[in-house]
């Protein structure tokens, strides 16, 4: 089995105490939330941008997609690039980010001027189901996240199945995304039980932990807002480290 080397750029939540805002990834290509604070971590772990392919946004919260403006800035003034990289989010993508690229850097022709310079290709889920970017295939699967256009993947990677919550609630819908996964990257928001409409909670955790543990698989939290107390089968996210699954 081959083995897939996750990198935690970040395990933080949006009020995380500490930690990098979540961000995470998976050998060196694909990325899994774009915070602003991935593109400082990824230069202090030696990291390539440029390697980087495929970004997935599991929704437009700040904590998630507000590193796309410093991460496009690269392409404007640092490299080009000749291959696609892939943006996959929420219907919206691409007006969304050429909105928030515009205020970030008070430039309306950003979008334009970064087309010059590198392939950008928005993926724009408008619906569950199955997708492809480039040469990787993914299920999105709508997520329950205070009610916003909030998806989860469910990635193939080197013939695994890998499913990233991005940010939910627990919900039949996250039931889908993890069943039968190898590995299932889960939001951990709070360490305590709360009555939080739009995140996991402990409870929650340690239900999603036992089931996934039951079919054979690992789980990695992140998206954590304070230390949570161990829980048997899960691995914490830690911000700058590397696990090889
Ligand atoms: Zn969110
Ligand atoms: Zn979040």
């Amino acid at each position: 089995m081959a083995e897939i080397a996750i990198t935690c750029l970040g395990s933080g939540s949006a009020l995380g105490e500490g930690r990098m805002w979540s961000s995470l990834l998976l050998d060196e290509q694909t990325l899994l939330s774009l915070p602003p604070t991935t593109i400082p971590q990824l230069y202090r772990l030696g990291k390539d941008p440029t390697a980087i392919d495929r970004i997935f946004i599991s929704h437009r919260h700040a904590d998630h997609f507000f590193g796309l403006p410093f991460f496009l800035l690269l392409y404007l003034y640092r490299y080009t690039r000749d291959t696609p990289l892939f943006i996959i989010g929420p219907a919206g993508m691409e007006e969304a980010t050429a909105r928030l690229c515009d205020i970030a850097w008070s430039d309306p022709d950003i979008m334009e001027k970064l087309a010059q310079r590198a392939r950008l290709s928005f993926v724009e889920i408008e619906e569950e189901g199955e997708h492809r970017a480039g040469g990787i295939a993914f299920e999105a699967v709508q997520m329950d996240h205070f009610g916003m256009d909030a998806y989860g993947y469910r990635i193939t990677h080197k013939g695994r199945k890998i499913a990233f919550t991005g940010d939910t609630k627990a919900c039949l819908q996250l039931d889908r995304l993890i069943d039968g996964a190898d590995i299932v990257i889960t939001e951990f928001t709070h360490a305590v039980p709360t009555d939080d409409p739009g995140h996991m909670d402990v409870d929650a955790v340690k239900l999603l932990t036992a089931r996934v543990r039951q079919q054979g698989g690992i789980v990695l939290a992140t998206h954590l807002s304070e230390a949570p107390a161990p829980i048997e089968g899960l691995l914490l996210c830690r911000d700058g480290e590397t696990y090889l699954v």
